[in-house]
């Protein structure tokens, strides 16, 4: 006996939808004489009957001829599956094509019959067969999706496990380094469970869990992901962090909600302490594994010293011998730039139409006598870190203005200008204006003659109080682009908003426009988007001349990269100047920048 009707005493409810009358007939007739008594059929002539009736009430099963008086073929099928998502559909038709049967199976029928094939007493059978694959396939369904949960999953707190955190961890770690955000990590662990859970058990050892894993969840933003890894360690991924202070934020904040005693069942109440150690990348280090070491190690420091009856430290995740390592970096850096170490490149920018240098892009480097060249995305970081960027900023700013007077002295009426990259940190300095504007004043720099560059994040995240900079900064007359547009989060709008002069289309769009479709669309909607708000842009890392060509075909005319030059330093420039030499006053193709 088929393990449907072993289900069942009940009542077998059938949609027929047929329009020929006939056949409607045959079918009732044979579905009758299998079904007998247990049969609840339903019959509909058309397609919206049919909708209603399944809207009306529960159905077990669906037979359907697709051609009917409002709707044939898929589209019937479609309106059927519309209304009905999980019910089994058996196709019953006059005229059935081997195409559509494939289709009208791929997207859920269960079964497609062609009425000169099957003779209607076979019907009772087909129909029974598909209701039970349908429940087969609901149920297996089910068990999959519950053995994925259990897989990436805790079932005692239901939090997310090992394997699953550091899925999320790796992927935010790849966004950080793309975007340069810093990823945090808190790893928690109970001091004294084992004992509650030798001495009380582990009924109580589980509700205590379950309750910490509660406050973790309550406590922490919703996209910050909280896992356990067993026992009683507990671990939150703060995904985008600004600096050590965020997650130092974070880990007082899990302190304080362990605090409140927990309700452990039988009148007990336990006040439980935890220590809690701190982690952040690209700092304490770039991987998974050695950002959960880091923090685990900070988490140890932070039980001795409780330990030892000493306040908590600012358990931070470096280990000891990395702390010294990474203060010795904190240091050499500093009697780098005592020691003038740190050195300002030029790369230039020019106009491809009229083959003139436009302006050049200041670019920090690091000559260590023992490392040789060290590139700056391996020291900013460090810089931004302990506050070095607000000093190494100013040399930046002071050379590049003082660069920018003699390329104005040499080419008189050329109107160059010198690019200097701005880090989120220098933007948070209070009275930043002043400092611009006292460099101009010293260096004798007109303020038209400076570009400054910052990354769509750093004005974004760091609010209004950065706009506000930003807008006394264009007051003074100095420009602002965008560096790196079109990998960030600005919006459309935020480009409208913001006192932005222009944008630089990031070079990852330039490096692949040639041989990817989207990017190229992308570069070109970018030079739309600049042209409609009326604002400048340049393409970066341009490499090739067929790059450069194609760039110039989008109306992108105003490019850096290699092709060019690369940054050289400043006394090296001459040959640059020769191959693209600046405009003299009089054949001066530099359209002024936008007023805004
Ligand atoms: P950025 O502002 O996007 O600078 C452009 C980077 O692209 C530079 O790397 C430049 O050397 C490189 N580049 C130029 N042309 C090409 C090309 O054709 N192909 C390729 N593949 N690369 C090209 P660099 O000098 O290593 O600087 C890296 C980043 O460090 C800069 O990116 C900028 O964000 C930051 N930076 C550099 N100098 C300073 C500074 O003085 N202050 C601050 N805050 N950041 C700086
Ligand atoms: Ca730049
Ligand atoms: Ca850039």
């Amino acid at each position: 006996m088929l393990p449907a009707e072993a289900r069942a005493e009940g009542i077998l409810r059938i949609l027929l939808v047929e329009n020929d009358e006939g056949d409607a007939a045959r079918a009732a007739a044979a579905l009758g004489d299998a079904f007998g008594t247990r049969l609840a059929l339903l019959h509909a002539g058309t397609l919206a009957h049919a909708i209603r009736l399944l809207m009306e009430g529960p159905v077990d099963v669906v037979l359907v001829e697709l051609d009917l008086p409002d709707a044939s073929g898929l589209a019937t099928l479609a309106g059927i599956r519309g209304a009905a998502p999980s019910i089994p559909i058996v196709l019953y038709s006059r005229a059935l094509e081997e195409s559509v049967a494939v289709r009208a199976l791929r997207v859920g029928a269960q079964e497609c019959l062609q009425k000169s094939a099957t003779p209607v007493e076979q019907l009772p059978r087909l129909l029974r067969f598909a209701i039970e694959r349908q429940r087969h396939l609901a149920a297996l369904d089910a068990a999959r999706m519950a053995a994925a949960h259990r897989a990436t999953h805790d079932p005692l707190t239901g939090l997310a496990n090992r394997g699953l955190f550091l899925d999320h961890l790796d992927r935010a770690l790849a966004f950080g380094a793309r975007y340069g955000r810093k990823t945090g990590l808190l790893f928690v662990d109970l001091d004294g469970f084992k004992l509650i859970n030798d001495s009380l058990g582990h009924a109580v050892g589980d509700r205590l869990l379950v309750e910490v894993a509660q406050r973790l969840l309550s406590t922490v933003r919703r996209s910050d992901a909280v896992a356990r890894l067993g026992g009683d360690e507990f671990v939150v991924l703060l995904p985008d962090v600004n600096s050590r202070l965020d997650v130092a934020h974070v880990r007082d904040m899990i302190l304080a909600c362990l605090q409140e005693p927990i309700d452990l069942g039988d009148d007990r109440r336990e006040r439980i302490a935890a220590s809690v150690g701190g982690a952040m990348s690209p700092l304490d280090g770039t991987t998974a594994q050695e950002l959960l070491d880091a923090a685990d190690v900070a988490m140890y420091r932070d039980k001795y010293a409780r330990r030892r009856g000493r306040m908590p430290t600012p358990a931070f995740g470096l280990r000891v011998q990395d702390e010294t390592i990474a203060h010795q970096r904190e240091l050499r850096l500093r009697a780098a730039l005592d020691a003038g170490e740190l050195a300002v490149h030029y790369q230039p920018q020019v106009d491809v139409v009229s083959q003139q240098i436009v302006g050049l892009e200041a670019l920090l480097r690091w000559h260590d006598p023992d490392q040789g060249m060290v590139a700056p995305s391996s020291f900013l970081p460090l810089a931004e870190d302990t506050g070095l960027i607000v000093p190494i900023g100013d040399l930046v700013l002071r050379e590049a203005c003082a660069a920018a007077v003699s390329w104005r002295r040499d080419h008189p009426g050329s109107g160059l200008r010198v690019g200097v990259n701005l880090s989120a940190v220098q933007l948070r300095e209070k009275a930043f204006e002043q400092r611009v504007k006292r460099i101009l004043s010293e260096t004798g720099c007109p303020a038209d003659a400076l570009v400054l560059e910052l990354t769509e994040s750093s004005t974004l995240y760091e609010g209004d109080q950065a706009l506000d900079t930003l807008r006394a900064v264009r007051g003074l007359g100095v420009q602002l682009m965008v560096d790196d547009f079109g990998v960030g989060f600005a919006s459309l709008s935020f480009l409208r908003e913001a006192p932005l002069d222009g944008f630089k289309i990031d070079r990852r769009f330039v490096a692949r426009m040639l041989t990817d479709d989207r990017d190229e669309a992308i570069v070109s909607s970018l030079v739309s988007l600049a042209r409609g708000l009326g604002l400048h842009v340049i393409a970066e890392g341009v490499e090739t001349a067929d790059q450069s060509r194609r760039l110039s075909a989008l109306q992108c005319t105003e490019q850096q990269g290699h092709f060019f030059s690369p940054a050289v330093p400043l006394g090296a420039l001459a040959p640059v100047f020769r191959a693209h030499p600046p405009a003299p006053p009089s054949t001066r193709r530099l359209r002024a920048l936008p007023a805004r």
